[in-house]
């Protein structure tokens, strides 16, 4: 049973490209607090490699639409006009809770921002690369996406950074290792403002 006051929620936000993933894996691995990550359900197919249940829920059309109607979701989005819907359920809050953690959110702006209105406390923190050039040669370098969805990014990232004034913390990812030890360095503190 999760205890009230312990709603501890991390939301990280940033275009693709920005470095999130690897930055996430040194977190969950570093951080000074207990991070769960929440896995998102998704109907995008798996990409190689991509493990249900631990990269996403890849859900049908259909089972995503059932979940949204049981009020599964803490939030959902299409994300980049995709057709593609991404979610987060409320049971990986739970996850999180019950192992007295932080349920760590890796999540667009528009659902970053449903969360900030169900949970104004949520510790929210946007992650910009250091310049839209370098953005771009980022997310060209991954070479997994098309042409097409590659403009559908740059335009999304152009939107979401308009944006990032709304989150509590802006983290600009130049150096992984000084975003990851800032990063750090925000957690312990929030996690010691909710403990004193
Ligand atoms: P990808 O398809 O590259 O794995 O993820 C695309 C984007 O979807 C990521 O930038 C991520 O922020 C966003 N995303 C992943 N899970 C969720 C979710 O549960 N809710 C929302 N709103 N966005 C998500």
């Amino acid at each position: 049973m999760v205890q009230s006051g312990s709603e501890r929620i991390i939301v990280l936000s940033g275009p693709s490209g920005s470095g999130k993933t690897t930055l996430v894996r040194e977190l969950v691995t570093f951080a000074e607090v207990i991070l769960v990550k929440s896995v998102s359900a998704t109907t995008r197919p798996p990409r190689p490699m991509e493990v249900h249940g631990d990269d996403y829920w890849f859900l049908t059309d259909a089972e995503f639409q059932g979940k949204m109607h049981n009020g599964a979701f803490l939030e959902h989005a299409e994300v980049f006009s995709s057709g593609y819907l991404y979610g987060t359920l409320r049971s990986e809050l739970d996850r999180a809770w019950e192992q007295n953690g932080w349920a760590f959110l890796e999540i667009d702006v528009q659902g970053a921002l449903k969360v900030m209105q169900q949970y104004p406390n949520a510790v929210t923190i946007f992650l910009k690369t250091p310049s839209s050039a370098e953005f771009e040669r980022r997310l060209r370098a991954r070479g997994t996406e098309s042409e097409s969805i590659i403009q559908r990014r740059l335009a999304t990232a152009e939107r979401e950074l308009q944006l990032a004034d709304r989150y509590k913390y802006v983290i600009v990812n130049d150096q992984l290792e000084t975003a990851v030890s800032e990063i750090c360095v925000i957690l312990k503190a929030e996690e010691m403002a909710r403990n004193a």
